[in-house]
C-alpha cells in the first residue's frame, strides 16, 4: 500500500531480483514491485537470461506482470516456473483471445518469448550452474518456497507460509539448513496470531525459530501487513531483534525494505 506511511519500508507487493555470478537473473514473483524492476532492467540494458519463479498466484504476487511484460524489449526470453498454476495465473492478468477487457494487451500480442517449464514443483531446477529447489507452502491454495544456491552461497525465500506447529518448524528448518540468509513471511506479531490462524502467514517469533533451528545467521522479515505503518514496522523489527538477543540467538534480524540490496559473500560489491 504505497503512501505517506510506507516511505521507509515501501508499499509495493512481492518482487525480488536475484542476480547470480553466472549472469543469470532470477525474478521471484510479479507483484506490483515488478513494474519498477522492469524499468531498472531496461536501464541496465536488458537482463540476460532470466527466469521468473512464481510462488503462487494470489493477486499480490502476479498483478504487476502486465506492466512488466509489456515494457520488456521485443525478443526477450523469459523462463517461467514455480507453482504449477504460475503460467495460468500470469495469463489471467492480461487479456486473452476470448476478451474480457482486463488489460489492453492480449497475451498473444506480447513481443517476448515465454517458455513455461513447470519443473520446480517436482524436481530441482538448474540454471547455469545455480540450483533452485522448491518446497510446498502451508498457505490457502498452496504455493512454493525456494532455495537458491550458487557456489557456496545459499538464499532461501519463503513467503505466504504458516508455521503453525512443531512439524512445520522442523520441515522448514531442515529446508533452510546452512543458508546464508532466510527471507521469511512474518506478517504478524505473536499476539496477533490466535485471530489469524489458517490465514497462511506467520509471526516473527516463528520465523526466528526456523532461522535458529536451521543455523541461519540472517533473517529478513517479509510480507508486511498492508495496514502496518513505517513506525509500526520499525517497532516490529526491534521487538524481533530484542527477542533474538534475549534468547542469546545469533541471528541478525531486519525487516524487508523496498530497493534493499543484499550481497552474499564473494568479492563483487
Ligand atoms: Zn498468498
Ligand atoms: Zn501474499
Amino acid at each position: 500500500m504505497p503512501g505517506r506511511d510506507t516511505t521507509l519500508y515501501g508499499g509495493n507487493t512481492t518482487c525480488l531480483e536475484v542476480r547470480f555470478e553466472s549472469g543469470q537473473t532470477v525474478i521471484i514473483d510479479a507483484g506490483t514491485g515488478i513494474r519498477r524492476l522492469g524499468e531498472g532492467l531496461q536501464e541496465r540494458n536488458g537482463m540476460g537470461p532470466a527466469a521468473l519463479l512464481i510462488t503462487h498466484v494470489h493477486w499480490d504476487h502476479i498483478i504487476g506482470f502486465p506492466f512488466f511484460a509489456t515494457g520488456l524489449k521485443p525478443g526477450t526470453e523469459l523462463l517461467v516456473d514455480g507453482h504449477p498454476n504460475a503460467m495460468m495465473g500470469l495469463q489471467h492478468t492480461l487479456d486473452n483471445p476470448m476478451g474480457g477487457g482486463y488489460f489492453p494487451v492480449d497475451i498473444e500480442d506480447l513481443e517476448i518469448h515465454i517458455k513455461h517449464l513447470n519443473r520446480i514443483a517436482r524436481q530441482p531446477l538448474e540454471l547455469d550452474g545455480a540450483i533452485v529447489d522448491g518446497i510446498p507452502l502451508r498457505h490457502p491454495q498452496g504455493g512454493l518456497g525456494f532455495r537458491l544456491r550458487e557456489g557456496g552461497r545459499t538464499l532461501v525465500f519463503i513467503t505466504d507460509n504458516e508455521l503453525a506447529d512443531e512439524e512445520a518448524l522442523e520441515e522448514y528448518a531442515s529446508f533452510c539448513a546452512g543458508a546464508d540468509i532466510l527471507i521469511h513471511d512474518a506478517q504478524y506479531a505473536p499476539e496477533e496470531m490466535p485471530a489469524r490462524r489458517g490465514w497462511g502467514h506467520s509471526d516473527y517469533e516463528a520465523a526466528l525459530e526456523v532461522a535458529r533451528r536451521a543455523g541461519v545467521g540472517r533473517l529478513m522479515l517479509f510480507h508486511h501487513d498492508p495496514a502496518r505503518t513505517d513506525a509500526e514496522l520499525k517497532a516490529f523489527e526491534l521487538l524481533c531483534r530484542d527477542l533474538a538477543e534475549k534468547r542469546k540467538w545469533d541471528v541478525t534480524v531486519e525487516a524487508a525494505r523496498e530497493d534493499a540490496e543484499i550481497h552474499l559473500g564473494g568479492d563483487s560489491p
